[in-house]
């Protein structure tokens, strides 16, 4: 039998499955059979923040419906033209808590690492849409980032974020992690992505088997919106990382005309768990211009939260919250 060779550098599936996701309103609306009414409106959006969507997760996508959850959170429309007095381009205050390029530190224990500004998908509603990332980039292969974390043993917890962190090679997030585990008060490392949702391949065997091995307890927190995204694929993506001692949580934002009512939200926290997941905030939507027509009013969030906690285990209801420029913690709105 011949061998067979196998090159030391392949591209792997998943970063071929990214570099094929969709950007083209065109091509979007002829595979999910979309009338062409939608497109100028959608090339128009598509200007201010690009369409991005992954194979994956358009095949979870119900064909000819406009209304299909999953396409409103990706397909740009003429809504986010309008501007609105009460919505900005930095809502959470974000800029006024960088300390060194590409490190968020708000909270008391806990700081943010914008490891990359990259993302699988573009989220329509996303509070970072207009985030000035090429200012932001942490520089140095994250030495600044790395210096300030070593100098405050306050800090317990490196969040992850971004854009998307797993949008990294799997070689360079590892080399991120290693220095992580060079800084003795660090005990957790939590992972905010949307990767085992949006492109469930990203999750390999050599990514799991990393975060299994490394020093600091891991947290992914994933960011599902709705039960139709949580598939047979995503679901072994993530028993895969639970079965590597990741505890896993979700995050969702609640939005209007995708997951703003009862049965949905139900249905995802029961799917969640099916998939070894628990919910953890229901964020109130941020107020970043282009996505006003996703609000949905405090007063129905509260209802839906009281209707969640009658039907569901405490364990299944997640915490209505909304984050507040300048407070020490995301705010709870009680229900
Ligand atoms: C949300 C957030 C955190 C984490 O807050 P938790 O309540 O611990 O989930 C940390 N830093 C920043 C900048 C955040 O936005
Ligand atoms: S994956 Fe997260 S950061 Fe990226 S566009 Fe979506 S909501 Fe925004």
């Amino acid at each position: 039998m011949i061998p067979r060779i196998v090159p030391l550098c392949q591209t792997p599936a998943w970063q071929k499955q990214l570099n094929n996701a969709i950007s083209c309103p065109t091509e979007l609306l002829r595979q999910l059979d979309l009338p062409n009414s939608l497109l100028a409106a959608a090339n128009k959006s598509a200007k201010l923040f690009p369409l991005k969507v992954t194979h994956s997760y358009l095949a979870r996508i119900e064909k000819g419906n406009v209304n299909d959850p999953l396409l409103r959170q990706i397909l740009p429309l003429i809504d986010e033209q309008y501007p609105h007095p009460d919505y900005s381009t930095d809502p959470v205050g974000d800029l006024d808590a960088t300390p060194v390029p590409g490190l968020i530190h708000k909270y008391r224990g806990r700081v943010l690492l914008m490891a990359t500004a990259s993302c699988g998908i573009h989220c329509r509603y996303c509070f970072r849409r207009h985030f000035p990332y090429s200012e932001q980039k942490p520089s140095n292969n994250w030495r600044q980032a790395i210096e300030y974390i070593k100098k405050d043993p306050g800090l317990h917890e490196l969040i992850l974020s971004g854009g998307d962190p797993l949008s990294l090679s799997n070689s360079k997030l590892f080399r991120l992690l290693n220095l992580v585990e060079t800084i003795p008060h660090i005990k957790r490392v939590r992972i905010h992505t949307r990767y085992p949702i949006i492109l469930p391949d990203r999750i390999d065997q050599a990514l799991s088997g990393y975060l299994h091995q490394h020093r600091c307890k891991v947290v992914v927190v994933v960011h599902s919106n709705h039960p139709n995204e949580l598939d047979a694929q995503v679901q072994n993506a993530l028993k895969l990382l639970n079965n590597n001692d990741i505890t896993l949580l979700n995050q969702s934002v609640l939005l209007a005309g995708i997951n703003n009512n009862v049965d949905t939200l139900i249905q995802l926290s029961e799917r969640l768990f099916s998939c070894n997941v628990l919910p953890y905030y229901l964020h109130q939507l941020d107020k970043v211009q282009g996505a006003q027509h996703f609000a949905v009013t405090d007063m129905q969030a509260k209802t839906l939260i009281k209707a969640l906690r009658h039907q569901l285990p405490g364990y299944l209801v997640p915490r209505l919250v909304r984050e507040n420029s300048g407070e020490p913690s995301k705010q709870p709105i009680l229900g």
